[in-house]
């Protein structure tokens, strides 16, 4: 066994709660006097029935998600979600408008039409103007009334990018989909808001495999019979869920750690501890005399995925590499970004990022 903890910066599969891990492992061969897995267990049993309800309705209470909103465990990642939302939503309409301001909403961008007529209309880029360093305003949006919904990503996982004001449009528009993958349950947020909210639960969740789409009834009404069941919510509504066999064993630690947050005092009190996390951070970056460099407006800044770099390719790579003797983990940027990538969701604490930033100063006197 180490002494010295190891703490996981992964961008996704990310950081699981220790409790969470060790729950599983104490049910690994029996869950609750079942005498089985969840894994080897029917979907259909009672004991997995009731674990999906439970996860349903922590979720529920966690984000306050009104009545007249479903949520589902889909399949198929956010990435998904691109295709999924305008197959579904977009059925009798002419066009949707898309925000494109970092890596995947660039890539929702370009997967957003295929399989459909619909045009799918770029409402803003933040790359042209922001570089990817900021965000367009939501004020500076294009969008129209006319369009079947206004889709966008609130946390660029890569460009380490948030909308810090949650986006709220007006009364007249379309409804909000938002890939809120790396930060949902960071933070409150009023889920009526939206049309639909979707997340991979590999960032801020639990495992790969499941995938969270919160709802609102009525956008149910414009999915059509042709598009078939396995991508059409209005099916896995209709079957609660079970359409086909759900991810049961991603449900399954998802629910563990929607209990874990409860127990933690829930979104609101994630949402202290992350901006005191991310400030901490920011902080550190910005009073280092410009040996690490954050370019990222400060009132765009992810409180999620926090990226810097020495401006020097091989420092960074040196800094990579010792961090990782030290157990801070998986720093590395994304790859056609470079530099490093510290993502600081729900399960990482507050010791995690004061472990960082220790050895963050340790290395800018060695290498300064
Ligand atoms: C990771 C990520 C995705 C891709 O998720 P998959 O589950 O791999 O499809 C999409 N959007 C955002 C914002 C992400 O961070």
């Amino acid at each position: 066994m180490r002494n010295t903890p190891i703490y996981n910066f992964s961008a996704g599969p990310a950081t699981l709660p220790e409790s969470v891990l060790r729950t599983a492992q104490s049910e690994m061969f029996d869950y609750n006097g079942t005498g089985f897995s969840v894994m080897t267990m029917s979907h259909r049993s009672d004991a997995f029935m009731s674990i999906l309800y439970h996860a349903e309705q922590d979720l529920r209470q966690l984000l306050a998600i009104p009545d007249n909103y479903k949520v589902l465990f889909l399949q198929g990642g956010a990435s998904a979600q691109f295709n999924m939302s305008v197959m579904n939503l977009a059925n009798g309409f002419k066009r949707v408008d898309s925000v494109v301001t970092g890596q995947w909403s660039r890539i929702a961008h370009e997967q957003m039409g295929k399989l459909s007529d619909v045009e799918i209309h770029l409402a803003a880029h933040g790359g042209e103007r922001y570089q990817f360093n900021n965000l367009p305003p939501v004020s500076s949006w294009d969008i129209s009334p006319d369009s079947a919904f206004v889709h966008f990503v609130i946390n660029e996982t890569v460009h380490g990018l948030q909308y810090r004001e949650v986006p709220k449009l007006a009364d007249n528009m379309p409804p909000l989909v938002c890939d809120m993958s790396s930060e949902i349950l960071s933070r409150r947020i009023n889920v009526s808001d939206f049309g639909m909210i979707y997340a991979g639960a590999q960032k801020n969740i639990g495992p790969s495999g499941a995938t969270i789409v919160i709802i609102r009834e009525d956008l149910l009404e414009r999915c059509s019979d042709r598009v078939p069941d396995v991508w059409n919510y209005k099916s896995h509504v209709q079957r609660q869920g079970m359409y086909n066999t759900p991810s049961t064993y991603p449900i399954y630690i998802s629910g563990l750690v929607f209990r874990w947050l409860q127990s933690q005092g829930g979104v609101a009190q994630m949402e202290t501890i992350n901006t005191l996390k991310a400030k901490t951070l920011y902080d550190a970056i910005d009073s280092s005399g410009g040996f690490y460099i954050n370019n990222v407006d400060p009132a765009a800044r992810s409180k999620m995925n926090v990226i810097f770099t020495t401006g020097n390719k091989e420092l960074d790579e040196l800094f990579a590499q010792e961090s990782t003797t030290r157990g801070l983990q998986l720093l590395r940027g994304y790859k056609s970004m470079g530099g490093m990538r510290a993502s600081i969701y729900n399960a990482m604490p507050l010791q995690g990022v004061e472990a960082l930033i220790n050895f963050m100063r340790e290395f800018q006197r060695r290498y300064g």
